[in-house]
């Protein structure tokens, strides 16, 4: 009963008190599947919840190749919340009834952030604020500058538009639709036109409203690879990692080594984003470009989402490139694979074309009339508000209404949240499950005199990444080798002699095979090695564990009992 009532909670927004009670409750349901964390406090001293899911009966979690999800990074993009959600979900009622999801629980841990920034989230979903700020500036102290400050004048807690009649305005009403604005034509010279502002007050005596950018904090531009400082960028703050949210996902990120796979949940573009932030592709290394295809090609396949490059595709303007962000930090300073999912766009929901460079350029009204038809049947009168004359506190008469912007373009109706987050969480699956994955194809012990014995041990590579992940890792020297360790558990031995006393270097993945062979190609590198030791026990029970690991792919042990007065080789 509790169990279907969480299912039924990912198809509804939640405030942070009711977020946390829904984490709570999957960890009281799924006690062997769920570890609610914390993996630091904002400054209005919210818990990141943090859920480690994975089976806690096969190994330690740090053991286990790990896949790292997060969401709500920016305030006003909530809806990634009920992404992370509907992952826990699909991951703990999956065990035990899907043979994927099962084996992979039992070999991947997955730790999952619903919201980086519950400061910010719960400050637009209250007060309809705009803006992906975190808890850093009060909302009636972000604007320093006079000019309009937007926010919500007429108490819906919307921060919706206003309009002014100026014969020299920019905007006019459409004539197919009299609720809509749409740009003046440049060469229209008569009727009745107007000013369009963010709703809000005026600070300081102002003429021709100005609206300065307010002061605001952009979490995605804080991480340290290629950070630049707030003149060139927006939001980034005065230092890298200033922010206690970006302090407490890097804090995590660099102290759970065994991460090998990121995806950061974002809206409202609809579509996969890559590396890198701030230059070409021609700075990929290696193979890396076509890995990113390969696995950008199942989000396209599961989502109908287009991969796409954040600076080839997704910077218009080439002379301000986007810093800072978490995917290239953790792809360019970790080489770990890293996307930014980029949920929903109204403009495909309502059968339109989207603009596109997304919400950078004004939009045309005939994309703008179909998304309102559609705003119309799925969100009604939330969608587009009726133009209400408002006495406004410094500028007298003005009209208040058009887009509920936050829930029309940032987060879709709830209707739309479990068919989108169903395939988010479906492909984060998939990709969890390209993860390289150690295992003992063989291990031998030969017995070649008293107490002498041989010890052969394959260790393979089962994962469809290779065990370096990317060449930008093994660049950044992130990707240290496979090791192996021997010990004793029970009796003693020494070792005569062997080979790769500590490591053996990398294995390939199935990545690395995805053609069949070819000399025009890439060498193809081993996904198996072999490791040899030749061991003395006086002993007349030696039980020894070998152990295989690597930081980017977690660790395998093999016990092994031998009996002295036993003939024979024995095979593990
Ligand atoms: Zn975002």
């Amino acid at each position: 009963m509790v169990k279907m009532k969480l299912r039924e909670e990912i198809e509804h927004y939640h405030s942070y008190e009711e977020l946390t009670r829904i984490l709570q409750a999957f960890e009281k349901e799924y006690p062997l599947l769920c570890r609610l964390d914390s993996i630091g406090r904002t400054l209005k001293n919210r818990d990141i919840y943090m859920m480690e899911v994975t089976n806690s009966g096969s190994g330690r979690p740090e053991d286990k190749p790990a896949y790292y999800a997060e969401a709500c990074t920016h305030a006003e993009e909530f809806c990634g919340a009920n992404v992370a959600l509907r992952l826990i979900w699909d991951l703990v009622s999956g065990y035990g009834r899907q043979a994927e999801v099962t084996e992979l629980l039992d070999h991947v841990v997955f730790y999952i952030v619903p919201q980086v920034n519950p400061d910010g989230v719960e400050t637009v979903m209250t007060t309809g604020h705009i803006g992906v700020c975190n808890g850093r500036y009060p909302v009636e102290e972000r604007q320093p500058l006079p000019g309009l400050v937007p926010q919500d004048i007429n108490g819906d807690h919307i921060v919706a538009q206003m309009r002014i009649p100026d014969p020299d305005g920019e905007w006019k009403i459409s004539d197919k639709d009299p609720r809509l604005m749409v740009l003046r034509k440049p060469y229209e010279l008569s009727g009745s036109f107007y000013r369009m502002y963010p709703e809000g007050i005026i600070r300081g005596d102002v003429d021709g409203f100005e609206v300065p950018k307010p002061k605001d904090v952009n979490l995605n531009r804080n991480y340290p690879a290629n950070w630049l400082p707030e003149g060139l960028q927006y939001g980034a703050c005065e230092l890298p990692l200033s922010e206690p949210e970006t302090r407490a996902v890097a804090e995590f990120i660099d102290s759970h080594p065994n991460i090998a796979g990121v995806c950061s949940y974002h809206t409202n573009a609809r579509a996969i984003m890559r590396p890198f932030g701030g230059k070409g592709d021609e700075h990929f290394k290696g193979a890396d470009l076509a890995l990113y295809s390969a696995l950008g090609a199942m989000g396209t396949e599961e989502l109908g989402y287009e991969l796409m490059s954040t600076y080839n595709d997704f910077t218009p303007d080439k002379s301000r490139v986007r810093g800072g962000t978490l995917m290239d930090w953790t792809f360019e300073d970790l080489g770990i694979p890293s996307f930014m999912l980029e949920l929903w766009n109204v403009y495909d929901a309502a059968g339109t074309r989207r603009p596109e460079e997304f919400h950078f350029a004004a939009k045309s009204e005939e994309k703008d009339l179909a998304v309102l038809r559609w705003a119309d049947e799925n969100l009604g009168e939330k969608a587009y508000l009726p133009w209400k004359k408002v006495e406004h506190p410094q500028s007298g008469e003005v009209e208040v209404g058009g887009w509920n912007w936050l829930w029309v373009e940032r987060n879709p109706p709830e209707s739309y949240l479990g068919n989108m987050s169903g395939h988010a969480s479906a492909y984060t699956i998939k990709l969890a499950m390209t993860l390289p994955r150690l295992k003992f194809q063989r291990c031998e012990l030969t017995k070649l005199g008293d107490g002498l014995y041989k010890l052969t041990a394959v260790v393979r590579n089962a994962g469809y990444l290779p065990t370096y992940l990317t060449s930008q890792a093994e660049t950044m020297k992130k990707a240290p080798p496979v090791s192996l360790r021997l010990s004793a558990v029970k009796g003693s031995y020494e070792t005569m002699c062997c080979t790769h006393p500590e490591d053996i270097g990398h294995l390939e993945g199935r990545f690395g095979r995805d053609a069949e062979w070819s000399r025009d190609r890439a060498e193809w590198r081993p996904v198996e090695r072999r490791a040899e030791w030749v061991i003395r026990t006086g002993s007349p029970e030696l039980e020894l564990e070998l152990t295989a690991s690597a930081p980017r792919c977690g660790s395998v042990s093999k016990r092994m009992m031998i009996e002295m007065r036993k003939e024979g080789n024995y095979v593990f």
